[in-house]
């Protein structure tokens, strides 16, 4: 009898309900499994944590509903209700997610999303890991705080498996089946808006309902829509581009390419030294040596097997933190440039130690929540002290045509995304040496 009941209530049923149970959790995970066919606003619905799974008619056996069984004895009318709870099993994918309050990532069964006018729904071919991703999941991380749950993953590569109503006409170029990835930054692009109309847009202070994987759903998942707006085409086939490398360049080739190519300008003749040769590191040797031609780049990291990477990614030079004062006045080299990819005091420390005079420190790492340094040693060495986030539209299509031509290989391991949890830990226990991307 539930087969036939598989259509979705209208909102106005919702607002009708009895409130016996809410919590902003509980709220939240409804809402996910509703939109976008409907919103749950607050306090309009009932909800049980635990679910019940009702199995349907032996025509759809595959198929379960889930239904809140304190919402079932709080409503009058249990047919409105199985009718509500019954839309989204046809069609499901796995996710794993933030929760407010979690260590990890929760795996989730939800439904395939529908595109809103503006948006494509991609397969999702790999969805890269990053630090980030752990400090999003650190209660006590930098990053933020979220109150509703979302789909973790802000780099993502896929194929457009569904367009938006809207699609054809706002994005003529997008069409089904191209292979695309997607712009975590997700900025507005309004005309209005005057990061996102000068070439600033990864400075938007208005991205649509958040950035992808750290405020809105992302891609740990099987599929995700996005809006056309934050959809670059790869240049280029999955075999020359692997979907792993693809989810790579949206954050880990375009934060550095941003920071080395636009903010700092390096040039020719540069010294550029990168502290920390983890996975956005090497990536950072090979565009400021491949993509922007320094003549000198050198390569600091406490890890032998960092140094040796970035020795195979080009690096002229490679030095642990403790020998660089010897190396560097042995080899008469002070460098013009430092990148400091880890973004602690000791490594912004060394980086202030090394840096010619009128020299620049980049920051780009993350791990304190501050750093110090004493102005009396900045200003005496007449030193710019910058930091850049993330990257632009323009430059990750740049980024794309920088790894067409081979001039940037980004090393990625890829890994089930049914392995999400075993990764992070594995992230955590500091076992994990370059980037990983995950493979539906
Ligand atoms: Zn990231
Ligand atoms: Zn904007």
């Amino acid at each position: 009898m539930f087969a036939q009941r598989l259509c979705l209530v209208p909102r106005s049923s919702l607002s009708t309900l009895p409130v016996a149970q809410t919590s902003k959790r509980s709220l939240s995970r409804l809402a996910t499994y509703h939109e976008p066919a409907f919103p749950v606003r607050n306090r309009s619905i009932v909800y049980a944590p635990s679910h019940s799974r009702v199995p349907l008619s032996s025509t759809n056996q595959h198929r379960s509903l889930h239904v809140s069984p304190l919402l079932c004895e709080a409503s009058p009318n249990m047919s409105t209700l199985l009718t509500m709870f019954a839309p989204y099993p046809a069609n499901t994918m796995t996710a794993f997610r933030y929760y407010p309050g979690e260590t990890t990532a929760v795996r989730e069964t939800l439904p395939v999303p529908a595109p809103r006018p503006d948006e494509v729904v991609i397969k999702i071919l790999a969805g890269g890991v990053c630090h980030s991703d752990l400090s999003i999941l650190d209660p006590s991380g930098s990053i933020g705080e979220w109150t509703q749950p979302f789909t973790l993953g802000h780099e993502g590569a896929g194929v457009i498996t569904a367009l938006g109503s809207d699609v054809s006409k706002l994005f003529p170029n997008l069409k089904k089946d191209m292979y695309v990835a997607v712009l975590g930054t997700n900025p507005c692009f309004k005309p209005a808006c005057t990061p996102c109309s000068t070439g600033k847009d990864n400075l938007c202070p208005d991205s649509e309902g958040g950035w992808y994987g750290i405020g809105r759903d992302g891609f740990w998942a099987e599929y995700s829509a996005v809006r056309g707006d934050s959809i670059i085409p790869i240049p280029t086939t999955p075999e020359k581009i692997s979907p792993a490398v693809a989810a790579l360049c949206t954050d880990a080739v375009l934060t550095p390419y941003h920071a080395l190519k636009t903010c700092i300008g390096v040039k020719p003749s540069d010294t550029v030294m990168i502290l920390g040769c983890g996975g956005l590191g090497i990536n950072a040797i090979q565009i400021a040596k491949g993509v922007l031609g320094a003549s000198c780049v050198i390569g600091c990291d406490v890890r032998e097997e960092s140094l040796k990477r970035a020795k195979q990614a080009g690096a002229d030079y490679v030095v642990t933190p403790d020998d660089l004062p010897t190396f560097l006045a042995a080899q008469h080299l002070s460098p013009d440039v430092v990148v400091d990819i880890v973004g602690t005091q000791h490594s912004f420390d060394t980086a202030l130690s090394v840096v010619k005079p009128a020299g620049l420190i980049h920051i780009l790492g993350l791990m304190a929540p501050s750093v110090q340094f004493p102005l009396m040693r900045v200003v005496t060495k007449d030193l710019t002290v910058k930091a850049s986030f993330w990257g632009c539209k323009q430059e990750l299509i740049e980024v794309f045509d920088a790894a067409a031509k081979g001039q940037v290989k980004p090393e990625v391991e890829t890994r089930p995304l049914e392995e999400c949890l075993q990764v992070l830990k594995e992230f955590h226990e500091g076992k994990v040496k370059g980037r990983i991307a995950l493979v539906p």
